[in-house]
C-alpha cells in the first residue's frame, strides 16, 4: 500500500541508531535524518511478519491510515505524529516523531509531588485527544499506560497517545460496530467488547476510566477473587472504592470514575461528557493534596505490570493473525472461549491479584 509512502531507501535518508523499544511484531529504533539532523523513531516491521498474511497487512495499513488521518485532519499535540512510511522487500519502516520522556506510569512514580490536579490534567489531555479521534472516525481500542508517553524528559505536562496498531477506522464520525476479533488488553477491555464484541468510542472511555481509577488509587479496579475470572468481574462492572485509598479522593473524581466505568454503554459518559465534567472544569476539594499512598501503590503496580508485560499475553484475539501461545505445555494449548490459553489466564489472574498489593485490599 502506498499510504504516506516516502521515496528512497530508509537507510539512505536516516542513520539508523540504537533500539528504543520492541513491540510484539516490530522493533523501534532511533533514526537521524542525514540532511536535516531531525531525530525520529523508526518502527521497523520485518516482511516475514506480514508476507502472505492478509490480516497482518491490513493491520499495518490501518495503523498507518489512522496516523495519517491524525496528521491531516486532527493535528492535536497529544497524538503521535507519523512522518511517513518506507517500504522495501525486506521490511516496512514507519517513521514517527521520537518521544523521549518515557511511559506515563514510570514518570508519575518518579515524581516528588503528585496530586488530583495532575491526574485531572492527564485525563483532560487524553480525553481531548480521543474526543477528536472519535469525531474523525478513529477508535483507538488499546488505551493503556504503556501507550501514553511523555514527549521529553524535562516537561511534565506533555503526553502523547501512541500505538494505533489496534485502531478501528470509520469513514466519518464513529459509531459502535461489531468485530468478531477480541481486541484490547485484559484489564482495560470494556464489558460490551467481552459480551458482544461491540467496539466504538465507548470502549475508549471505559479504558480511560480504568486508567483514571489507577491514577487515583494506584491499583487497578478489576481483579478476580478465587472463584471468578477477570472477564466476569469486568462484565459485571464490579469494582469498589476501598475506603483506605478512596476516602482521600474528592467526590468529583469518584463521580467521574463511576460515569466512565458504567457497564451500560448508553449511560456511560462520552468523551465530550468527560471533558465537561466538573472534576476537569473546576477546582475540587482535594486538588492540591499530595497523594503519597497512591504513588507508593502505583510503584508496586508498575513493577508488577512490567513483569506481566513479559509473562502474560497482552493482546486478545489474533492480532496480525499470529497468536502467541505458551509453549511446550499441553495446558498452554487449551484455550478458553476468550482466546486465551488456560495457562495464560492463570498467569494473568495471578498477576492481577498480586498487582493489587499495597495493603488496601487485604
Ligand atoms: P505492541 O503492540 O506489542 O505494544 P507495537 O509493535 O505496536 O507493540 P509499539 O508499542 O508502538 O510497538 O512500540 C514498542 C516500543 O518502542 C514502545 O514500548 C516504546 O518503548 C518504543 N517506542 C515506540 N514508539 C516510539 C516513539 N515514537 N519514540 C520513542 N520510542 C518509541
Amino acid at each position: 500500500d502506498q499510504l504516506a509512502a516516502l521515496d528512497g531507501r530508509m537507510e539512505d535518508v536516516y542513520d539508523v541508531g540504537h533500539e528504543l523499544g520492541k513491540g510484539a511484531f516490530s522493533v523501534v529504533k532511533h533514526g537521524r535524518h542525514r540532511e536535516t539532523g531531525e531525530n525520529v523513531a523508526l518502527k521497523i516491521i520485518a516482511a516475514a511478519t506480514f508476507e502472505g498474511n492478509k490480516r497482518a497487512q491490513e493491520a499495518i495499513r490501518v495503523e498507518v491510515e489512522a496516523m495519517q488521518r491524525i496528521r491531516g485532519q486532527i493535528n492535536n499535540p497529544s497524538l503521535i505524529v507519523m512522518i511517513g512510511v518506507f517500504s522495501d522487500p525486506s521490511k516496512v519502516s514507519i517513521v514517527l516523531e521520537e518521544l523521549n520522556g518515557g511511559e506515563l506510569f514510570d514518570r508519575i512514580v518518579s515524581r516528588g509531588r503528585y496530586t488530583e490536579g495532575h491526574a485531572s490534567h492527564l485525563i483532560c489531555t487524553l480525553a481531548g485527544a480521543l474526543a477528536q479521534c472519535h469525531e474523525k472516525g478513529i477508535v483507538h481500542r488499546d488505551v493503556k499506560p504503556e501507550n501514553i508517553m511523555y514527549t521529553s524528559r524535562d516537561d511534565d505536562t506533555k503526553i502523547k497517545l501512541t500505538d494505533f496498531g489496534l485502531a478501528l477506522l470509520y469513514p466519518g464520525a464513529s459509531v459502535t460496530v461489531h468485530d468478531d476479533n477480541l481486541v484490547g488488553t485484559p484489564g482495560y477491555v470494556a464489558p460490551e467488547v467481552l459480551s458482544s464484541r461491540l467496539y466504538g468510542p465507548p470502549c475508549d472511555v471505559w479504558a480511560c476510566g480504568v486508567l483514571l481509577y489507577i491514577l487515583l488509587a494506584g491499583y487497578p479496579p478489576f481483579y478476580p477473587s478465587a472463584d471468578e475470572t477477570l472477564f466476569e468481574v469486568i462484565k459485571q462492572g464490579k469494582y469498589y472504592f476501598h475506603p483506605d485509598a478512596w476516602d482521600l479522593i474528592s467526590a468529583e473524581a469518584k463521580d467521574l470514575v463511576y460515569r466512565m466505568l458504567t457497564v451500560d454503554v448508553e449511560k456511560r459518559a462520552t468523551m465530550a461528557d468527560v471533558l465537561n465534567h466538573p472534576w476537569l472544569t473546576s477546582a475540587c476539594d482535594h486538588e492540591y493534596d499530595h497523594l503519597s499512598d497512591t504513588i507508593h501503590r502505583l510503584k508496586a503496580f508498575n513493577a508488577k505490570r512490567k513483569w506481566r508485560a513479559v509473562a502474560a499475553v497482552v493482546m486478545l484475539g489474533a492480532r496480525l493473525g499470529l497468536k502467541k501461545r505458551a509453549r511446550s505445555s499441553s495446558e498452554g494449548e487449551r484455550e478458553d472461549k476468550n482466546g486465551f490459553s488456560v495457562l495464560e489466564l492463570e498467569t494473568l489472574k495471578e498477576a492481577f491479584l498480586s498487582s493489587a498489593e499495597g495493603g488496601v485490599l487485604s
